[in-house]
């Protein structure tokens, strides 16, 4: 039976890397849903050629993206805004959804999967940073599947043992031997560079990542090492393991993509090219192997692989995501939202690319430590959030 398919964020990058691991195995997934929020002409054209039965935009550009598909003689229902989101996501003609809307905007969607019993093929990170505990509950109580398809989580996952992950939801590492998990980050463009060069950076060197093309505000934050921040609180949510038992390492080769050491004394890990295609087309056929078109790893061609220490003084979003996940769920859920505020303005050329952290950090400190855990409070604290930071960034611009 083919896997009923829908893709929440179709037009960006894990967007792209999704449907071509499906163009590719086109007898085993039907595209059902797709959306989109800019670029409505490339999703105008992801429609022709993937022909869903549904397809989701902005409120606001319903109506004419509707007349569009009319006009290209292709027949699709067009459902809209957050409304349309969570609709597509908890359709009965959907079995597995492909999260991929970036930042907080993805949650209210992801959640709604999770409440409806989806397999979730999660890169949209921040809906784990700002609901783990929900999103998990959801799961847990609907049968829903997590798959990450976050580079790292994915290696984690395929290096756990089989049994554990056939655990549904969330899996509780500590009790299966599992030891540490070591999350590998690459360094991002600014590794070999000094504070004082990140200070300088211009939005262009900012983007331009070594190893990943990626969208514009995960690459910032592999620039400011947040995105690293934010995957330690994802692992520590999708794994169930204490923050003071996950090591960041920094790999510039991006070539191991994560780590799991167990009580043994074994360190089990998982390399390929760097290429989301393979942990996406891991996740989409799980537990089968697909062909995913990644070209293979030349370990000939590889000279070395090396390992070096983060410098927290140098990417203190890194730290500030290890005090976050330690004062609670509110504070991860305003260093989120802090931290989107913070790279929408440097993206905008109204901060430097450091301004970030030092913004995420006043933010944190006037955030409550208290546990929030249903939606309507995470998104409180959310906005509280973004108020603060929003002050924050004109202070400083
Ligand atoms: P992107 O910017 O390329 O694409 C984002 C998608 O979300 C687009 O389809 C866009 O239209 C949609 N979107 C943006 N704002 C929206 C809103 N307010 N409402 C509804 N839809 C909206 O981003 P990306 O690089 O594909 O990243 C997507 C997610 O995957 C992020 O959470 C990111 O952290 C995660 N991720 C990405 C990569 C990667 O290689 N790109 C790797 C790991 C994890
Ligand atoms: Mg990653």
């Amino acid at each position: 039976m083919k896997k009923q398919v829908a893709i929440l964020g179709a037009t960006g990058s894990i967007g792209d890397s999704t449907l071509a691991v499906i163009a590719a195995n086109p007898e085993r997934y039907d595209v059902v849903g797709l959306s989109g929020h800019s670029r409505l002409d490339k999703l105008l054209d992801l429609c022709r050629k993937f022909k869903p039965r549904y397809v989701c935009v902005p409120d606001t550009a319903a109506t004419d993206f509707a007349q569009q598909l009319q006009a290209a003689g292709l027949r699709v229902e067009v459902l809209a805004g957050d409304a349309g989101l969570i609709e597509l996501a908890s359709h009965d003609t959907v079995d597995t959804v492909v999260a991929a809307i970036v930042g907080a905007a993805g949650l209210p969607s992801t959640l709604a999967a999770a409440n409806h019993g989806k397999t979730i093929l999660l890169a949209n990170k921040e809906a784990l940073v700002m609901a783990g505990a929900l999103m998990i509950r959801a799961a847990q109580a609907s049968g829903a599947r997590l798959l990450p398809i976050d580079s790292e989580h994915n290696a984690i996952f395929q290096c756990l043992p089989p049994a554990v992950q056939t655990e549904r939801a969330a899996i509780h590492a500590p009790s299966h031997g599992i030891k540490r998990l070591w999350l590998t980050a690459s360094g991002g463009p600014f590794l070999q560079h000094s504070y004082a060069d990140m200070q300088a950076a211009s939005v262009a060197q900012a983007v331009k990542h070594p190893n990943w093309s990626m969208g514009q505000k995960i690459s910032v934050d592999s620039a400011t090492m947040m995105n690293k921040g934010l995957e330690l609180i994802e692992a520590s949510f999708l794994f169930d393991m204490p923050v003071t038992q996950i090591d960041v390492v920094l790999h510039p080769q991006s070539i191991i993509h994560s780590m799991v050491e167990y009580s043994d004394g074994s360190v089990l890990a998982q390399l390929g090219t760097p290429d989301m295609r393979t942990p996406i087309a891991h996740a989409l056929a799980y537990p089968d192997r697909i062909d995913s078109g990644v070209t293979s790893l030349d370990l000939f061609a590889l000279s070395q692989l090396t390992f070096l220490r983060p410098d927290l003084e140098k990417f203190r979003c890194l730290a500030l995501a290890y005090d976050a996940m330690q004062a609670g769920s509110a504070a991860c859920i305003a260093l989120n939202a802090s931290n989107e505020v913070a790279v929408a303005a440097f993206l905008a050329e109204k901060i430097r690319l450091t301004d970030i952290a030092r913004i995420n950090e006043t933010v944190l400190q006037q955030t409550p430590t208290n546990a929030v855990e249903d939606l309507a409070a995470i998104l409180a604290v959310d906005e509280q959030a973004r108020t603060y930071a929003k002050t924050a960034v004109k202070a400083l611009a």
